[in-house]
């Protein structure tokens, strides 16, 4: 039997961090406390403890999980965010305990795809061709060198405003996932789009802008996701879920 203080530090800002937190508190055996950076205002409700802010790098983070009495680590963070994984990866190491992660699968190219595929935003800016309409749809975080293209128009969807003036040639959407097919096939035509800018963080709730560019014939520009490092993943949260089961047995 499992004692009921099993604390579990979910490394969050991500839809499946959130529904890990819910599921380990319905269990009942274990005490999730959730951690996130503090970069969204509104967060949203999330089940069991919660924490906001970095920690002060590898160190901070380690001394935090030894401070808290955590039994294990979830690294739910979004696929880009690589130097928290980095981070949970090391701390973990050094404070003796195991850290898994969540690795969401990435979109696979398919028939009728026409994909750029590109290693980083600077890249992906420098692939869009002059006078394009771009859907840019990586967050308001690094939006700047498609800010510096004067020579295009810039629809950039985020939740939350960038921190950033907003050039003449671009345009802000705020606008929270998930989206459906219908709605971006007639946001990218209402819009006139000539080109889409993802980044490939996987997952149903942003998908279907990568359908509405295979059905309207639009490329899209793939970002390819950052390293992370060698860990136990699981795919989703149900297969997470059977992961923590066995690690805390
Ligand atoms: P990052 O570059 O990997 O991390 C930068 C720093 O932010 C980390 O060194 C850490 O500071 C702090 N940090 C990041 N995630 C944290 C967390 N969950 N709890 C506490 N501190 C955290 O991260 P990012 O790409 O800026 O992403 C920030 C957050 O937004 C992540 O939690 C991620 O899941 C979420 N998010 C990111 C993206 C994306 O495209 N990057 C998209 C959706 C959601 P210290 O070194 O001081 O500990």
């Amino acid at each position: 039997m499992l004692n009921s203080s099993i604390r579990i530090l979910i490394l969050g800002g991500t839809a499946e961090a959130r529904l890990l937190a819910a599921c380990l508190e319905d269990d009942g055996r274990y005490s999730p406390l959730t951690s996130l950076a503090g970069v969204t205002a509104r967060p949203g409700k999330i089940a069991g403890e919660v924490r906001a802010g970095g920690f002060g790098g590898v160190e901070g983070l380690r001394d935090f999980i030894r401070r808290e009495t955590i039994t294990l680590m979830v690294d739910a963070t979004h696929p880009f965010a690589a130097q928290i994984s980095a981070h949970a990866a090391r701390a973990g190491a050094q404070a003796g305990v195991r850290v898994l992660r969540i690795e969401r699968p990435p979109w696979e190219q398919q028939a009728g795809d026409d994909w750029v595929n590109v290693a980083d935003i600077d890249e992906a800016a420098q692939a869009v061709p002059e006078g394009a309409r771009v859907l840019l749809t990586i967050g308001r975080q690094e939006v700047a060198p498609f800010f510096a293209r004067e020579d295009i128009y810039v629809m950039a969807r985020m939740i939350e405003p960038p921190q950033l003036q907003v050039p003449g040639h671009a345009q802000i959407l705020l606008a929270r996932p998930p989206f459906l097919l219908e709605q971006e096939c007639a946001l990218m035509e209402e819009n006139r789009i000539t080109v889409l800018v993802t980044k490939n963080s996987g997952g149903d709730a942003t998908r279907p802008k990568i359908e509405a560019a295979r059905e309207l014939g639009l490329p899209a520009i793939i970002i390819a996701r950052p390293e992370k490092p060698p860990l136990t993943t699981a795919p989703g949260v149900e297969d997470m879920l059977k992961l923590i089961e066995q690690h805390v047995a």
